[in-house]
Order: structure tokens, then sequence, then C-alpha cells
């Protein structure tokens, strides 16, 4: 990785008190992103379900990385959990969870992937719309070249991405916000979020988005995408 990390950590003020959870540390986003994040945030983008595609292929490219990095590396598959993406919706709460067993991020991947313009699609993106004449952003342009992770932000005014990498015995929490310059990452102290590896992604959809979270909707979406993506995918609603 060549790009600049602009991020700035801040000690948080809870670190001098003598509790026992972990620091919640803050990290600003590269200028980069906090300029595409506005654009996606702000913008009139009317096939938002995009989102969906592009963290499906995300939770594809990491199960697709961790089977090809496992055949030099079979430690990797210690924790014999099946190769699988799932995705949860809760219509009452308008919240949409996306989970694979892929190869999950370290600390510092998340740093790396989700905090700076590291894909090349995303970059291509930001040079169309510095060309482009539509200084508001030409819309169509997300479509075409995917903006990736910070898709998440057409549907969702939060984010929170809980990940291990089979390489750590630590798990991690990205949080984000919509109209945020930070994001923030902790370490994942709750037991029942704990994952065997994989990344479970949840989003918390704005209110006029909460649709999406409609099992049938999902459904529909996921039948679309799913043709493109060689590992099952499991949808399902959750009760109450
Ligand atoms: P791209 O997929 O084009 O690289 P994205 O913005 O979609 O760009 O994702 C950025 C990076 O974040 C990915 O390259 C990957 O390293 C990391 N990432 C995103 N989602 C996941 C995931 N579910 N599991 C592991 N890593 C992920
Ligand atoms: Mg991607």
């Amino acid at each position: 990785h060549t790009f600049s990390l602009t991020h700035r950590y801040e000690s948080t003020s809870t670190a001098s008190a003598a509790s026992a959870a972990p620091p919640v540390e803050k990290y600003e986003y590269q200028a980069e992103v906090s300029r595409l994040m506005d654009l996606i945030v702000n913008s009139l983008y009317s096939n938002k379900e995009v989102f969906l595609r592009e963290l499906i292929s995300n939770a594809s490219d990491a199960l697709d990385k961790l089977r090809f990095m496992s055949v030099t590396d079979p430690e990797l598959l210690k924790d014999a959990v099946d190769f699988d993406i799932r995705i949860q919706t809760d219509k009452d709460n308008g919240i949409i969870k996306i989970t694979d067993t892929g190869i999950g991020m370290t600390r510092q991947e998340l740093v790396d992937c989700l905090g700076t313009i590291a894909q090349s699609g995303t970059a291509k993106f930001l040079k169309a719309l510095k060309d482009s004449k539509d200084a508001g952003g030409d819309n169509n342009l997300i479509g075409q070249f995917g903006v990736g992770f910070y898709s998440a932000f057409l549907v969702a005014d939060r984010v929170v991405v809980s990940t291990r990498s089979p390489k750590s015995d630590k798990q991690y929490v990205w949080e984000g916000e919509a109209n945020a310059s930070s994001y923030t990452i902790r370490e994942e102290t709750d037991p029942e979020k704990l994952l065997p590896r994989g990344t479970c992604l949840t989003l918390y959809l704005k209110r006029d988005d909460k649709g999406f979270a409609h099992p049938e909707r999902i459904q529909r979406l996921v039948k679309n995408y799913s043709q493109f993506v060689s590992f099952p995918i499991y949808t399902w609603q959750e009760k109450g």
C-alpha cells in the first residue's frame, strides 16, 4: 500500500479511567474518502440497491482470498466453519446484517481498507467525477464504477463492521456514520458477537430506506447478484 494515511490517533478521554473496556480509538478518514462519503450520502442516486451487490462481492472476495491463502497456509482453516454468506434482515428495526466466513481483517487492515481509497474502482470513480462537468456529481457514475464498501452509506446512516482475521486472536469493530469525518475502531468484547473468523457488517438503514430490510426485497436482490457468486448465500428474517 502506497497511499497516504491521514488518520490521526486520539487517545480517548476514558482511557485513564480504571475501566476494563478496551479504548475506542478515533480515526479521521483520508480526504478523498470524506469527499466520496459526502457524495454518496448526499447523492440523489436512485439505484441505491447497488449497495447489496458491492457488499456481497466483498464477502465473496473475502471467501475467495481465504480459500486461496489456505492452500499454502492450511492453519487458516483451523476453525472448521463453512464458506458462506448470511444475510439477516430485521424489518421492524430497519437493520441488515451481512456475515461472511472469509478472510476477515486485522486491525491494521481495517484502517488501511475502510478509511482510505485503496480500491481502483473508487479511485477511477473520483477521477471520472473530477473530469465530469457536473460538480454536484454525476449520479450515474456511482453505479457505473461501483463505490465499494462506502456504498453502504447509500442506504445506511450507521455501519458497524465486526471482523476477525484467522491470523489474529482478536476481533475488531469498525464503526462509521454518514455525515461524519471520522470513524472508530475498538476491540469486540461482546461474547455473543465473536466470530470464528470472517466479517459481520450491520447496516442501520436510513429512515427512508428501511424498506430494504424487507426479506422479500433482499431475496429478490440476492437472486440477481448471487449468480456471480460461487458460495452459498442464506437469507432469513430476524424474529420480532
Ligand atoms: P474493493 O472491493 O474494490 O477492494 P471495497 O471498497 O469494496 O473495494 O473494499 C475495500 C477493501 O476492504 C477490500 O479490498 C477488502 O480488503 C476490505 N474488505 C471489505 N469488505 C470485506 C469483507 N467482507 N471481508 C474482508 N475484507 C473486506
Ligand atoms: Mg468491493
